[in-house]
């Protein structure tokens, strides 16, 4: 999945389990979680990033990169219907579908790649990379 920064530094460091999206998906498991080449500006001084510790400087603070791995557990689409509504917490919006991810693991160090807006199928070597870098790090620690 593609998200714009900061919002996905939130996932990958700042303890982000739901992630706003305009549509639902079937989809449940593995995901990468992509920083997308725009930047949502106004986001970035907001209390709630703020609070998840948005650093600029960070490696994973970068855009056009894969940022993380996370699980897609499950999608609540009770906010996205007009005058609905539900208790997915602080990171939830309404008007939108709420993923919500579990197991987020940040990377060691971002990868670069091109991404999408919809939901995307990452190329099995991109897959690899990830994993092999989690190895790595697993082995180095
Ligand atoms: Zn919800």
């Amino acid at each position: 999945m593609s998200v714009q920064q900061p919002w996905a530094f939130a996932i990958a460091r700042g303890g982000k389990t739901v992630s706003n999206q305009a549509l639902p998906t079937a989809y449940r498991g593995p995901l990468l979680v992509h920083a997308s080449l725009r930047v949502d500006l106004k986001a970035c001084d907001s209390p709630l990033i703020r609070a998840a510790g948005w650093d600029p400087r960070d490696p994973l603070a970068t855009i056009g990169a894969i940022t993380a791995v996370a699980e897609l557990e499950d999608v609540c689409s009770a906010a996205a219907v007009r005058d609905g509504s539900c208790d997915c917490g602080p990171w939830s919006e309404r008007g939108f579908h709420h993923w919500h991810l579990t197991a987020v693991r940040p990377l060691p160090r971002p990868i670069v790649a091109l991404g999408r807006t919809d939901l995307w199928q990452p190329h099995p070597t991109l897959v690899n990379e990830v994993e092999t870098m989690f190895a790595t790090a697993a082995l180095n620690s």
